[in-house]
């Protein structure tokens, strides 16, 4: 018998992977969408058709015991969030009504409406902040340094209790930074893509960025929204790294991209002190050993696949709409 998801944030990068890999899988799938002023649901419009759109919002209670009574979900995806770490800055207690206080109406509603429901998690690789130890891996300890990663943590721990204080499915995926062509713009490197594609079609003549020198671990949405499915297939429920395993340097990204237009880097990116970030005093990249041991997954896409994904849809995006 086919099974039904449900997925916050259907409308974001995740989201809208994840609905398409399992409408592949013959769920029925419900999304849980705000609502908008103007259409939010670009990245999903070529299935939309497919899923059943439920009006809630993480900061609304009601609302989602409604979508869960409605859905009857034997899995549901919490991939909303404020999802920007800059803007925790600027919107600390936004983000956390979002992002933690959210998880816990969430979790709440799961347990008072359908309680045999596996729930998955979105947390992130921010929770370490200036880790102790790298790589890390499910056991290092949380130091998050922003409002978004405070805010994450806070909704890891309290998806770890309300597994052991009520006995629920609930897991968390510790997702390091995966991107897309579908990632938004404000995100580095979705910037260098756009910004290689904008220069090769002659639209822009330069691309300013901060710290050349930054490591990141960086994957494939893709892959990354495979992991959560899979986490959701087991027996018990248990909280993995989901990253690629290894680090790049934004310098590395922009050659990569550069290269793959044509063009010499060099010519056409400065660095701006008003985006200059020092390098963390340990890297932030993740052990995946543990998920590859248990769930037999690891990531199918490159560093190089991704950048020359982006690009090439960049390329494309820009070409139809801008020339
Ligand atoms: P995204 O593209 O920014 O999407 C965020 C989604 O959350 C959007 O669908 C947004 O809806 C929805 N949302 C925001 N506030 C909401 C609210 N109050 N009620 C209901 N929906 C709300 O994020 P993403 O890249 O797909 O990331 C998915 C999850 O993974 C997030 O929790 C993020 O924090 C986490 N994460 C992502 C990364 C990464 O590299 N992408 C890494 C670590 C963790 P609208 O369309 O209406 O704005």
């Amino acid at each position: 018998m086919s099974k039904t998801a449900l997925i916050t944030g259907l409308t974001g990068q995740d989201g809208s992977y994840l609905a398409e890999l399992l409408l592949e899988k013959e769920y029925k799938v419900y999304g849980l969408v705000r609502r908008s002023s103007t259409n939010n649901l670009t990245r999903i419009h070529h299935y939309s058709d497919r899923v059943e759109l439920i009006s809630g919002d993480l900061l609304d209670q009601h609302s989602l015991m409604d979508a869960i009574e409605q859905a009857q979900p034997d899995e549901l995806y919490n991939l909303a969030s404020q999802s920007y770490v800059p803007l925790s800055w600027t919107q600390p207690s936004l983000t956390a009504e979002y992002t933690a206080i959210g998880v816990s109406r969430l979790l709440e509603s799961i347990r008072r409406v359908k309680p045999d429901t596996k729930f998955y998690q979105a947390s992130s690789s921010e929770v370490f902040g200036q880790p102790d130890e790298s790589p890390q891996t499910e056991k290092t300890a949380f130091r998050p340094r922003n409002p978004y990663g405070t805010s994450k943590a806070y909704a890891h721990w309290l998806t770890c209790n309300y597994r052991e204080h009520y006995n629920l499915y609930a897991c968390c995926g510790i997702t390091y930074t995966h991107e897309s062509p579908r990632r938004g713009a404000e995100f580095v490197f979705r910037k260098i893509t756009q910004g290689a594609a904008m220069i090769k079609l002659g639209l822009a003549k330069e691309l300013k960025l901060g710290n050349l020198d930054a490591r990141r671990d960086w994957c494939h949405a893709k892959d990354a929204v495979a992991a959560m499915c899979l986490m959701l297939q087991q027996d018990t429920p248990e909280d993995y790294i989901i990253g690629s395993g290894k680090t790049h340097s934004v310098r590395e990204l922009v050659d990569t991209a550069f290269q793959y237009v044509g063009l010499n880097y060099h010519d056409y990116v400065s660095v701006d002190p008003e985006f200059y970030r020092p390098d963390e005093a340990v890297q932030l990249v993740g052990s995946i050993e543990e998920i590859k041991l248990q769930l037999g997954w690891e990531p199918k896409y490159t560093f190089a696949d991704l950048v020359q994904e982006m690009v090439d849809y960049d390329l494309k995006e820009l070409h139809e709409n801008r020339l």
